[in-house]
């Protein structure tokens, strides 16, 4: 009887010790978020408009965290994230979308799933109210990775997603921003890509970005945003990734990718592996921008090279934190 006692607690002992271990160092959730990188700074935000970034900023993390809190999936959380940023004004990304050289807003997302390796994205669409949402179903619901144009709106009508009169997003501080770029008053767009990545609780990663794309750029350009592995990358081994940036650079370096690979082949840490593509590898072509990422263990990286980033994150168990300038 004594040493069947003696055994219970040993196994007792052995199994609570075994869970503070496992708990010590599972990470919890994370969401980090991000509404573009550019020439941010107190000149030229008054901090009435810097208040209503961070408000919008620590909306759109509550509704990922909400998600992540109740078990949800990252995938999921990303996309809420994004969504509620989409529908903001405020960033270049569904309304409030920067116009192109015509006038026009084309739109550009993408996802990708860390734990599957299965992305989707849509690129150059005008009627999809909410453009991340239609490449999440590019990813679920289609044998392709990304649609462009007329085609991927199609395909989102049929999913049944919620098409929208292009006029939907449009707002009057983006027409006259245009204006003046058409007029050459200000040569520098409004850079406010919005983008998130995701730890659940499972442990899986998951990121998504959405675009207006480059100020005043050319009818059917497409930037790195909806490019699988420029703007936006995600796998469970090394880490998820989105950008926001001078687009055709990111795309040159394959951005969102090389964070993920020097953490793999070189052994960097994401730190160490997105601090260098930025703040040294782009910098050193004369290109701007910057990018958030977090790996598997839960460690976040927010580099830039502007003089500010619209940028956040959410840690289980901490409170929300955002930023804007250095
Ligand atoms: N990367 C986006 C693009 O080139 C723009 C941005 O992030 O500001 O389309």
């Amino acid at each position: 009887m004594f040493i069947m006692k003696q055994i219970v607690f040993f196994f007792a002992i052995a199994i609570t010790f075994l869970i503070q271990t496992t708990h010590a160092q599972d990470p919890g959730y994370v969401l980090v978020i991000h509404g573009g990188a550019g020439n941010i700074t107190p000149e030229r935000i008054t901090p009435e408009k810097q208040g209503l970034y961070e408000q919008k900023l620590k909306e759109a993390l509550a509704a990922g965290e909400k998600i992540l809190a109740s078990g949800g999936t990252a995938m999921d959380a990303v996309i809420a994230a994004v969504q509620l940023l989409e529908e903001c004004p405020l960033f270049n990304a569904g309304k409030g979308a920067v116009f192109n050289a015509d006038g026009k807003n084309e739109l550009d997302a993408s996802v990708m799933d860390g734990k599957t390796l299965k992305a989707g994205a849509v690129a150059g669409v005008m009627t999809i109210k909410s453009p991340v949402a239609a490449a999440r179903r590019v990813m679920d619901s289609s044998a392709h990775v990304m649609m462009a144009g007329r085609g991927a709106e199609e395909f989102a009508r049929v999913q049944g997603l919620e098409i929208v009169d292009p006029a939907y997003f449009y707002t009057e501080e983006s027409w006259k921003e245009y204006l003046k770029v058409k007029a050459k008053i200000e040569n520098q767009g409004r850079k406010g890509t919005v983008g998130a990545v995701a730890l659940d609780e499972q442990g899986n990663l998951a990121a998504a970005t959405s675009t207006g794309g480059m100020s005043y750029k050319k009818y059917g350009r497409i930037g790195d945003s909806p490019v699988i592995g420029a703007g936006t990358y995600a796998n469970n081994e090394s880490c998820a990734v989105s950008c926001t940036g001078h687009g055709e650079f990111f795309i040159r370096n394959s951005v969102a990718f090389d964070v993920s690979a020097r953490m793999l082949y070189l052994g960097e840490t994401v730190e160490q592996a997105s601090g260098f593509i930025i703040n040294e590898k782009l910098r050193s072509q004369g290109a701007t921008g910057g990018l958030i990422a977090l790996d598997k263990d839960g460690n976040i990286a927010m580099p830039f090279n502007t003089s500010g980033m619209f940028r956040g994150y959410v840690k289980k168990g901490e409170k929300p934190q955002v930023y804007v300038f250095r």
